[in-house]
């Protein structure tokens, strides 16, 4: 499915984020950028070890990564030729802030992106893996962040949302349709 919103294609698809042809794709990372499981895990094997060299090299530099924030890397061996490494929060039941840690996770990866001059992006679902957001909240937050963002900077010109089973697309597809009908 896609929709277009100004200048900005927005797309949901069930798929592998580590195969995604955007100039950049996002790693649900965690505040230490040394990698994981999930998307992190995947992301590194497939991308190869320039990238944690890159993020160990960020961390000497800044000392990781806190949630709700942005660095970048190159992609390695990735189709994508960057990778935006963002920290969403933890699930602690919705009363650590975690809605605004989550939302700022979206934009701080889209502002990173257009600093970079980067015209396409692909997410996955931030934080409702190993973090234990609910799927639903998550995604209405998501949708929210990228409306947010696109409608008064017109870009980038592709927003992909790439989810790892038909459940959480169907959730992604129906929180967008009513965001969008609620504008
Ligand atoms: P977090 O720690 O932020 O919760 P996870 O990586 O544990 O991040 O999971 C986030 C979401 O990404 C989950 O829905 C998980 O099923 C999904 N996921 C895992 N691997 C991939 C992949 N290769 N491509 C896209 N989504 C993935």
């Amino acid at each position: 499915m896609h929709s277009l919103l100004n200048q900005t294609r927005v797309e949901f698809l069930r798929g592998d984020i580590t195969r995604q042809d955007t100039e950049a794709i996002v790693n649900a990372a965690n505040s230490s950028l040394l990698g994981g499981g999930g998307v992190d895990g995947a992301i590194h094997r497939a991308g190869g070890p320039r990238i944690l060299e890159e993020c160990k090299k960020i961390r000497s530099q800044h000392g990781g990564c806190p949630t709700g924030d942005a660095v970048i890397t190159t992609g390695g061996n990735l189709p994508a030729r960057y990778v935006i490494h963002t920290v969403g929060p933890v699930w602690h039941g919705g009363s650590q802030n975690e809605a605004m840690l989550l939302r700022a996770a979206y934009l701080n990866s889209l502002g990173l992106a257009q600093e970079n001059g980067i015209i396409s992006i692909a997410f996955p679902s931030i934080s409702t893996g190993a973090y234990c957001y609910p799927v639903k909240q998550a995604a209405a937050i998501a949708v929210a962040a990228v409306l947010e963002f696109a409608r008064p900077h017109n870009q980038p010109g592709l927003i992909r949302f790439v989810l790892f089973n038909d459940r959480d697309l169907a959730v992604y597809q129906a929180a967008w349709e009513e965001a969008v009908s609620s504008l």
